[in-house]
């Protein structure tokens, strides 16, 4: 009953031209698919990606917002800006922003309210580092996320939500996790989502597995039964490999 997701997550890649043509290339062999198809793009692209997907089945995401509407924040963007140019989603807290640009998680949570106020996808990205892996703390680490990420969202908000378990040393590493260590953390993430609201709304949250995923093990990784999709970085480059992807 959910709906699985394909979402290639360009990260600082890609013309506004690479980008239209990509789209294009795509758009005729992906028609037929069953899976919802998302692309996040840098800022600059989106606008264009959303015109030149129109008619077709694949949504466009931006990679981050603002939590503010408008003000004095040089150099960022707000949801209104997202709205005004049809976004469907936007990827909330990857861990490179959590890494590189200070993203907290009261600001994830912040940013989650916002884009939910408008009718934009938070796609939420949690997930451990390497070291607490070892040190075991990775379902402690995932569940003060999540926790921290929807706190005062209601049911109803909470079900338009998916959260992308994204293990850290699995991002772009080549190093994926095995599909059934991925599940048993995703079946976690769904439990902690069935604690904090009901098996009912917890049943409708989307969970999406990222980190080195590829045409090669994407198959095996979405017949795991927790896991509704991927959050591709490299593979999702190449239209190709995307298609591959989609069509899994
Ligand atoms: P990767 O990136 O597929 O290149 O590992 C995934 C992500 O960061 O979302």
């Amino acid at each position: 009953m959910r709906i699985p997701i394909i979402a290639g997550n360009w990260k600082m890649n890609k013309t506004i031209k690479e980008a239209v043509a990509f789209i294009e290339e795509i758009k005729p062999q992906i028609e037929g698919t069953d899976v919802e198809v998302i692309l996040c793009a840098p800022f600059i692209l989106l606008k264009d990606m959303k015109e030149v997907s129109k008619g077709s089945n694949i949504k466009i995401g931006a990679q981050n917002m603002h939590f503010e509407e408008s003000g004095a924040y040089t150099g960022e963007v707000s949801v209104l800006n997202l709205k005004e140019i049809g976004m469907d989603y936007v990827i909330i807290g990857h861990s490179e922003r959590r890494q590189y640009f200070g993203e907290t998680d009261e600001n994830v949570n912040k940013k989650v309210k916002k884009a939910l106020e408008y009718d934009i996808n938070p796609i939420v990205c949690v997930g451990e580092t390497l070291e607490e892996r070892q040190a075991e703390k990775t379902r402690d680490k995932v569940k003060l996320q999540v926790e921290k990420a929807i706190e005062g969202l209601t049911h109803e908000q909470a079900s338009r939500i998916v959260v992308a378990y994204e293990p850290i040393w699995a991002i772009g590493t080549g190093m994926a996790a095995t599909s059934s260590d991925a599940n048993e953390v995703i079946e976690y993430i769904r439990q902690t989502l069935e604690s904090i609201y009901s098996s009912e709304t917890a049943e409708k949250i989307r969970v999406q597995y990222g980190g080195s995923v590829k045409p090669q093990n994407v198959e095996e990784i979405m017949n795991e039964p927790d896991i509704d999709g991927a959050l591709v970085g490299g593979a999702s480059l190449d239209p190709q490999s995307f298609v591959k992807l989609v069509n899994f």
